[in-house]
């Protein structure tokens, strides 16, 4: 039998929680450590389509990216939506774990994925910490290319037929910075490290207008884009560590934001 214990420590072992950020909750949220993670289903973020399909399909553990719950509770009851999904997981035996910014920040994270995805040169963190790791990544490009082209190597690595992008298309893109999901604040460590491009899951108007003013181009392929493929992945990950837990990665998940 693989317990929800095993699974979380093996994913602790991949997104060590000292790399979260202090204001973030994460490992093991809701749940019995003791039970057994037999199924388990991994998503971006927990919503009442991902809990049914979790409670549906009898998954024992959710792993997903986007803590629940995230800010402090004082009651659990069915007058709020993240009420409503915790009494249906508890009540259906589904534990709950979380990496978030762990997760984003780690080795084998999201925003190294990405740099990874797109064909960085020397990728660092963009904020490093003590032992090396850190938060955010940049490096340079093989050869220096238009951002039109850049935009087009993105939407290529994530699936997208839209993106949304700021600055000059035919700029050459020789260095690129990376945060996944909303992380506005790492422009200043984007401008820090000399980078002329930034991807963001996605940005704040005002943001968008710094970045133009600073001649750092944005590319914006959407919060949802920018991490739900590493959750993906993740499942093949699990899928490999545990060859007897049923591991499968949310099928009815959406992005919540269509493009008409
Ligand atoms: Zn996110």
């Amino acid at each position: 039998m693989t317990t929800v214990a095993a699974v979380v420590a093996f994913l602790e072992s991949l997104a060590p929680p000292h790399l979260a950020e202090q204001w973030d909750n994460v490992g093991l949220l809701v749940g019995d450590q003791h039970r057994d993670a037999g199924r388990v289903m991994t998503c971006l973020t927990v919503t009442p389509a991902t809990a049914a399909e979790a409670v549906r399909r009898r998954a024992d553990l959710i792993v997903t990216h986007h803590p629940l719950p995230f800010r402090p509770l004082k009651r659990v009851t069915s007058e709020t939506t993240v009420g409503r999904l915790l009494l249906d997981l508890i009540s259906s035996h589904v534990a709950v774990c979380s990496f978030h910014t762990a997760f984003d920040s780690a080795r084998s994270g999201i925003n190294q994925r990405l740099a990874e995805g797109i064909g960085l040169e020397g990728i660092v963190p963009l904020i490093a910490a003590e032992d090396g790791e850190g938060t955010g990544r940049c490096g340079r490009l093989a050869e220096p290319m238009p951002l039109a082209t850049l935009v087009a190597v993105v939407k290529d690595l994530l699936c997208l037929a839209r993106i949304q992008w700021v600055g000059d298309s035919a700029a050459a893109i020789r260095s690129l910075a990376i945060g996944c999901g909303a992380a506005d604040e790492l422009l200043d460590a984007a401008r820090h490290h000399g980078c002329n491009a930034m991807l963001l899951g996605e940005a704040r108007f005002h943001t968008c207008l710094e970045a133009e003013a600073a001649g750092i181009a944005l590319i914006l392929p959407g919060h949802f884009a920018s991490e739900r493929f590493a959750l993906e992945q993740l499942a093949g990950v699990l899928a490999g560590q545990f060859p007897g837990v049923e591991v499968w990665a949310s099928e009815d998940e959406r992005d919540p934001i269509q493009v008409g």
